[in-house]
């Protein structure tokens, strides 16, 4: 039976620590080896600044305790030791087990570096250990202990405690991607396409039209529409688009080739599209996205459009928000748009599982990041651009690598997991 202990199992607390830490006797540093490992005093300092202990008794007899420390925002194990005798029977995972469901916040242990069993029992039980520069902060933010034991000990961390420095650290990097002033969009590899979609002052109607051309071909080609419309029209002027008849969109984007193999269905989002900006916009794109709307206005307005379903309307918002750096009032609405390299850096961080829909990974987002969810698309897409491939990873350049649960531990297969 594992019980919280009271007043009364005091001694018997301080007999199986005393008992059990004989096992440190000539391994830890000399100078960090007392007799006995812990006085009754130390112990009862112990409790009274927090330390709660649970114990495991078998036959009315205490045969194993662990103790649990909340200190700011993290869940510390303290003190877990089982009667010499009573050990390799499963006790202490018992109770560790039992210690993790009082907490939802991400837990911690120290222990000493030479004490290789305790470690590989931690590790056993899905705890990391962090890396030496972090062990050293967190043994200084989280225990009061002396400079020589932070020096001789190591730190383990469960996955809440390494998932929350992940989410913070990608939610850091991506406000600084967030401030970088405005730099000229590359949608496609046409530098003229590029510059007609980045003119949103001139042509905001351009890039209206090729988010909601970015349906069931790649985005690349996509992208190029509006400019190869230009090129068969002779102008991508408003009021020249505005004069079209929907045959004559239709027959824009079949000839001389199809610009979509969704023909029909793309020719009449395209001439709706114009029909909707000239009357409900007045012409002008960019009332869409003017008056610092909320986040909801602004994908709800994409959403309105023809052809246009909430990926494209997400999408389209959050590269207005991100990489136009247009003002909106809140952010809450501003999903990710999971693209290959944010679903397999999401996947290999921990964050979500291997085979999650779009709409899984875009509630996850919304878990981890309320206010601005779409905030990862700029730091996932850059991890997986530059280091976290489909079928190499590399960790050592990565900044995430001392969080993340499969750096170096495979070498990531072709599947773009
Ligand atoms: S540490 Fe490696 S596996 Fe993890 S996200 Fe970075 S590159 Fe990918």
């Amino acid at each position: 039976m594992i019980r919280p202990c009271e007043a009364s199992d005091l001694h018997a607390i301080y007999a199986i620590i005393n008992d059990a830490a004989q096992a440190y006797k000539g391994v830890i540093p000399e100078d960090r080896w007392h007799d006995p490992y812990m006085s009754l005093e130390e112990l009862e300092r112990e409790i009274a600044q927090g330390v709660g202990f649970w114990g495991c008794e078998e036959g009315g007899e205490l045969i194993g305790v662990i103790g649990l420390q909340h200190v700011q925002d993290v869940s510390l194990i303290r003190h877990a030791y089982v009667r010499t005798g009573r050990q390799r029977q499963g006790v202490s995972t018992r109770l560790l087990a039992h210690l993790r469901t009082l907490t939802a916040h991400p837990m911690l242990v120290g222990t000493w570096a030479d004490a290789v069993w305790a470690i590989r029992f931690y590790q056993k039980h899905g705890f990391r250990l962090v890396c030496p520069e972090e062990k050293d902060r967190l043994l200084r933010k989280y225990w009061s202990i002396p400079e020589r034991q932070v020096e001789t000990s190591v730190v383990l961390a469960d996955e809440r405690w390494f998932g929350d420095e992940i989410v913070d650290t990608l939610v850091k990097r991506g406000e600084e991607l967030l401030a970088r002033p405005f730099e000229t969009i590359q949608f496609t590899a046409n530098a003229e396409a590029d510059a007609l979609l980045n003119d949103l002052d001139h042509y905001p109607h351009a890039y209206v039209i090729a988010c909601l051309m970015d349906r069931q071909i790649k985005a690349e080609r996509a992208w190029l529409i509006p400019y190869l419309i230009q090129e068969r029209v002779g102008s991508f002027a408003f009021a020249v688009l505005r004069d079209l008849s929907l045959d004559r969109v239709h027959s824009l984007m079949r000839e001389p080739e199809p610009l979509h193999w969704l023909l029909n269905a793309m020719a009449k989002t395209l001439f709706l599209a114009i029909q909707r900006i000239g009357d409900q916009y007045s012409g002008d794109a960019s009332r869409i996205w003017r008056g610092t709307p909320s986040s909801a206005t602004l994908v709800r307005r994409f959403l309105e459009f023809h052809g246009a379903g909430p990926k494209i309307a997400t999408m389209a918002a959050n590269i207005l928000v991100r990489d136009f750096k247009i003002p909106v009032s809140d952010k809450y609405s501003i999903d990710i748009s999971p693209d290959r390299h944010v679903r397999r850096v999401f996947v290999r961080l921990g964050l979500a599982r291997k085979g999650a829909s779009n709409e899984e990974l875009t509630y996850v987002a919304r878990e981890l990041h309320p206010t601005y969810p779409g905030i990862f698309d700029l730091s996932l897409w850059e991890i997986g651009k530059s280091w976290c491939h489909s079928r190499s990873s590399e960790c050592d350049q990565c900044y995430l690598q001392q969080y993340c649960p499969t750096a170096g531990t495979r070498t990531h297969g072709a599947t773009g997991t």
